[in-house]
């Protein structure tokens, strides 16, 4: 990358991706992460993990102080730079990294009301009422691992104890309230209306109001819940997924844009192999004119 080239902002999900799915390594994408972040490209962590789990692994990949997505879009982590010329009043005063948290949909605080409201009608046991020692049960970690799980921005795990049937219900008068409920693997999530896609358009636009220009974007991701953030950056990555990938694909029929080679290529190497595989495509392949040293008229 060249002086005269747009920034790059890459945006990644981790567990399959960046990190291989058993391991928790980033093997080979360890040195491309040193060596993109010394041309001063932005890596920009999307997980559905809370900041807590994030924290130790932005430190061990060397991002310490990166913008991040966390909460399957749930909230998102920007530079104070970013922020300083148009402020939020929603912002957290910077951490000790120099990053505002943003709930980009809705903070955990207002969603616990809700289901306060809710409580009386429904039966469902959630996150915010459990000891520790019962998130660890029903998740199985332990319990310094149970106590970062439970340590929530924007979206609320629960148990569901009520009839089945009234589930659905259940979700209609979430959505009264502007909250969605989704079905993770072991629980049913309580979140405001956001999405892995919906975050990351949302850290562009304000990296494009701070810095004004505009950034060459990448995305990478190997799950259905990837597929609004693929479809959201200029060019997407889609690693092949670990074990049952039905669903993801057939949500891949509701992002027609994906099924063009020139803005998403599928890798063929599982997690941080496929990384790489797409990175090198990207960089051989991806700029548009406009943004390389010709187009420019450098
Ligand atoms: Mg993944």
């Amino acid at each position: 990358m060249s002086e005269t080239q747009a920034p790059l902002l890459l945006l990644t999900d981790l567990d399959g991706s960046l990190l291989d799915h058993h391991d928790y390594s980033p093997g080979p994408a360890r040195s491309w992460l040193t060596r993109l972040r010394a041309r001063g490209a932005w890596i920009v962590p999307n997980t559905s993990k809370t900041a807590a789990e994030l924290a130790p692994l932005m430190d061990s990949l060397g991002l310490a102080g990166q913008p991040w997505i966390a909460e399957n879009g749930g909230v998102v982590a920007l530079p104070a730079d970013w922020l300083s010329a148009y402020p939020l009043e929603e912002a957290s005063a910077p951490d000790a990294h120099g990053l505002c948290r943003i709930a980009v949909a809705m903070p955990r605080d207002r969603i616990l009301a809700v289901l306060e409201e809710l409580s009386g009608e429904f039966a469902f046991e959630g996150f915010a009422s459990m000891p520790v020692a019962r998130i660890s049960e029903l998740t199985g970690l332990g319990e310094g691992d149970a106590v970062l799980a439970g340590q929530r921005d924007a979206s609320e795990p629960l148990v569901w104890r009520d009839a089945p049937e009234r589930l659905e219900d259940f979700r209609m008068r979430l959505a009264g309230h502007g909250l969605k409920l989704t079905r993770g693997g072991r629980f049913h999530h309580v979140t405001g209306d956001s999405d892995k896609g919906v975050a990351a358009r949302y850290l562009i636009a304000r990296y494009r109001l701070c810095e004004r220009v505009r950034p060459w974007t990448l995305g990478f991701g190997d799950g259905a819940n990837d597929l609004p953030l693929l479809a959201a950056v200029d060019n997407a990555v889609l690693i092949p997924g670990v074990g049952d990938t039905s669903q993801r694909d057939r949500e891949l029929a509701d992002y027609p844009q994906l099924a063009d080679e020139r803005r998403c290529f599928r890798a063929n190497l599982p997690g941080p192999q496929g990384w790489v595989e797409g990175l090198r495509h990207w960089l051989a392949n991806g700029q548009p004119e406009e943004w390389t040293s010709r187009g420019l008229g450098a």
